[in-house]
């Protein structure tokens, strides 16, 4: 060996007998070695400092042709592999440098005689102590160690691979991100020219490059192969094996695929990704040398495969997870979750960067009497459609969520000014108005539309989605198939009427309302005949609250059937105490009733029971009704009036002459007294007309045997007008106002003179 230097010598050689004799001697040294050898050890040779091997001591190796014979006299170096002589002249190098030292695992590669290389490690311990300078060296042939290394480091290798991809699965990268990164990963951990995804797609009998990495990279998405072309991943896919070609070219049954043909593809290794549920295609992967692959090979590239389907079809679950849970089953439109999603996503945008947007909410009228009257599977079946027009209206970046039954949103983007948002409001109106045809009839709806807009103040989504709610019940307070734009009173007018029910549901519970009473005067005669209960609210703070602050509020949230239980209650409990006072006249109680308790089925039985509780005679009693509530379309009023009149209470018609009731209506109505209306009094000594009204009520009354009573008698000239025309009876600030019970003066009143 040209490079062993032999100038490194610094002690030389004893030579003869007593250089036998000291090897002897070095030799029962090394036997203390020995045993600290491993079994395995293929050989103890000693070593002199240049490298010349001096004998061979223990567990000689015939394989590797270390027999004494063969290896005395020679040089270590001798069969080692050139390009690891180097290593072992640095080994040398280092034991010259420093006597006494060891230099443990060189490997190097040794020819055996049979001229095969083996792997050999060395281990040097250079004897300074020795009598002769001499290395001892061990040699142990490592090469399956070795092997069994380098596989066990690849096996950890493609485990590694394979652990990546599914990291990258649940990080969430998409479906086409993990595609190009199983390729990736692919293609790198075996060591191959390229590796390619193909996706199938049965309906079209196709086989789809989706990704690839490699030569054919900028083939995907574009290459197919058709689903029975003898191509590996075709092959794979239809037989879900995995496909092993040593040689293309001399394989009779299958070729590459041509986009690989041309390239020069030699190997190839295709096997099936496929889920629990469903196949997704092929991976593989391509040499342009011949390589075999390994059925270590194969079970890699399919448990990349199988991570991948696994992915995919998680993925694929939980779009379709989150798909239904932004999306309202019936019309597949978006639901409310979605639309505050993106409505958030939008108004969280700095103000310059934010579109310009408005919110429509679009409930349809008396959509419950579809459902009720044609079942639910036409009510249904008229939502998509309805759905489908509405998703028509808007362009198609604009969204159209279903919130609810019969109410729908719009969320539209860059809409300019409020009149484009009304003009959105008026298409969705008339796209409504037109019949819709359903399979075996045809229907027709209108729906009331309510508009909100940031208008550049800061907002929330929700705050914006009270806003468009407001104005949706304004729109439907105005009458319905009509549009209404939220405004900031709405807001405040809304916001005041939820603290009034607020307040108002306490102070039922704590017993603030009371009753007061304002008597009723004969104006012939000047007697008090009776008298009206008029509700009144102890505020704790307000002071007393007149009802009509509270009523509208009552009626609207439905606490009125309460309040009205209340008052009746508490009235008829007094009306008693005075009917059993004897020095009082007998007077008639008047009681209002509203519009909403008349819907109460139950009305006239539970009034029944009150006055009969108090142990009242029913015609003690006259129940007064807004001529508004008696006008109500619906014939539901009628009915209860008739029921309560058959209690044998009075009924009056309340605020006379303020509606439009027709007479004919009124004769049908089983009714004993007209009350009538405050504003025909006020003008009645000063506007002929008004007067003229007032007599003709009066006529009328009389004609139809009922009792007129004026309201809000203020002056004594009024007082004297309604006595001259006939009027019966008479009520008023100039009578007496609403007092508590035990304020009322209950005796004659003389007439003012006038
Ligand atoms: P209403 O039934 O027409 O009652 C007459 C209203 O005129 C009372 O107002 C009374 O205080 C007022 N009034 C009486 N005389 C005069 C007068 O000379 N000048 C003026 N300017 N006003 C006079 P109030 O008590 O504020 O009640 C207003 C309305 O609230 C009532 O009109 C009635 O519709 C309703 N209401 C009152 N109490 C009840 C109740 O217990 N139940 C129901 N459902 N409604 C009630
Ligand atoms: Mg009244
Ligand atoms: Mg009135």
């Amino acid at each position: 060996v040209e490079t062993w230097p032999t100038t490194r010598r610094r002690e030389p050689l004893a030579s003869g007998q007593s250089r036998r004799t000291r090897l002897r001697s070095a030799l029962e040294e090394v036997d203390r070695l020995r045993e600290l050898l491993d079994h395995g050890a293929a050989a103890v040779l000693v070593v002199g400092r240049d490298g010349e091997i001096l004998d061979a001591v223990a567990a000689v190796d015939d394989e590797l042709g270390w027999t004494p014979e063969a290896v005395i006299g020679h040089h270590l170096a001798d069969r080692v592999h050139p390009d690891d002589t180097g290593r072992l002249l640095d080994a040398f190098a280092e034991l010259a440098t420093h006597p006494g030292e060891r230099v443990h695992g060189v490997v190097v590669r040794h020819r055996t005689p049979t001229s095969r290389w083996r792997h050999v490690r060395l281990d040097l311990d250079d004897r300074r102590d020795a009598a002769v300078g001499a290395v001892v060296v061990t040699a142990r042939d490592v090469t399956e160690e070795r092997a069994t290394t380098a596989e066990l480091e690849r096996a950890v290798e493609r485990q590694a691979a394979v652990a990546e991809l599914g990291r990258r699965a649940l990080e969430g990268a998409g479906p086409s991100a993990l595609a190009r990164e199983a390729v990736r990963i692919v293609r790198r951990t075996l060591d191959v020219g390229g590796c390619e995804l193909w996706r199938h797609l049965p309906s079209e009998g196709l086989l789809l490059l989706e990704a690839a990495s490699g030569g054919s990279r900028a083939d995907a998405g574009r290459v197919t192969v058709a689903g029975d072309d003898p191509v590996p991943p075709a092959v794979a896919v239809e037989e879900r094996r995995a496909v092993v070609v040593d040689d293309l070219g001399a394989d009779p049954r299958l070729a590459a695929p041509p986009h690989l043909e041309s390239a020069g593809a030699v190997s190839m290794l295709a096997v099936s990704v496929t889920g629990r549920f469903a196949s997704y295609g092929a991976l593989s992967v391509h040499t342009d040398r011949r390589r075999i692959f390994t059925p270590q090979d194969t079970r890699f590239l399919q448990s990349i495969a199988n991570a991948l389907a696994l992915a995919l079809e998680r993925r694929r679950a939980e779009d379709e997870t989150r798909h239904l849970a932004l999306h309202d089953p019936l019309t597949s439109l978006p639901n409310r979750t979605l639309l505050v999603d993106r409505l958030e996503g939008v108004l969280d945008r700095s103000p310059a960067s934010r579109p310009d947007l408005a919110v429509l909410a679009v409930d349809l009228d008396h959509f419950k009497v579809v459902n009720d009257s044609l079942g639910h599977d036409t009510g249904d079946e008229a939502l998509r459609a309805i759905a489908r027009r509405l998703r028509d209206v808007v362009r198609p970046g604009d969204l159209v969520a279903r919130l609810d039954g019969d109410e729908f949103a719009l969320l539209c983007e860059h809409v300019g000014s409020i009149d484009r948002v009304e003009a959105i409001a008026a298409r969705v109106l008339a796209e409504l108005d037109r019949p819709i045809a359903l399979h075996d009839r045809e229907l027709h709806v209108t729906a009331s539309v309510g508009i909100a807009v940031p208008n550049g103040r800061p907002t929330t989504a929700a705050s914006l989605l009270r806003d468009v709610d407001t104005a949706l019940y304004q729109a439907k307070d105005r009458g319905r198939n009509g549009w209404a734009v939220f405004d900031e009173s709405h807001r405040r007018r809304a916001l005041h009427r939820l603290e009034i029910e607020h307040d108002l549901r306490r102070a039922l519970a704590a017993d603030e309302l009371v009753v007061h009473y304002q008597p009723v005067l004969e104006v012939a005669t000047g007697d008090v005949v009776g008298v009206e209960a008029l509700v009144r609210w102890e505020h704790p703070t307000r002071g007393l609250v007149s009802p009509g602050e509270f009523i509208p509020v009552a009626e609207q949230s439905g606490l009125i059937e309460q309040l009205g239980d209340v008052v009746l209650r508490q009235a008829c409990a007094q009306a008693r105490a005075w009917a059993d006072d004897e020095r009082l006249p007998e007077l008639v109680l008047a009681v209002n009733l509203s519009a909403r308790q008349l819907l109460r089925p139950d009305l006239a039985a539970e009034v029944g029971e009150v006055i009969a509780a108090a142990g009242l005679e029913p015609g003690r009693v006259c129940l007064e009704i807004t001529e508004s509530a008696l006008l109500a379309e619906d014939a539901s009023a009628t009915g209860a009036v008739r029921a309560l009149k058959a209690l044998g209470v009075g009924i009056a018609v309340d605020d006379f002459g303020t509606g439009y009731s027709s007479l004919s209506h009124l004769t049908q109505l089983p009714v004993d007294v007209l009350k009538i209306d405050r504003s025909f009094i006020d003008g009645i000594d000063g506007d002929p007309h008004d007067r003229a009204m007032v007599r003709s009520i009066v006529g009328l009354a009389h004609d139809l045997g009922l009792v007129a009573v004026a309201e809000g008698v203020e002056t004594g000239a009024q007082l004297a007008t309604l006595a001259a025309i006939g009027c019966d009876h008479a009520q008023g600030f100039l009578i007496a106002r609403p007092v508590p019970a035990d304020d009322l003066e209950l005796g004659h009143r003389p007439l003012a003179p006038g």
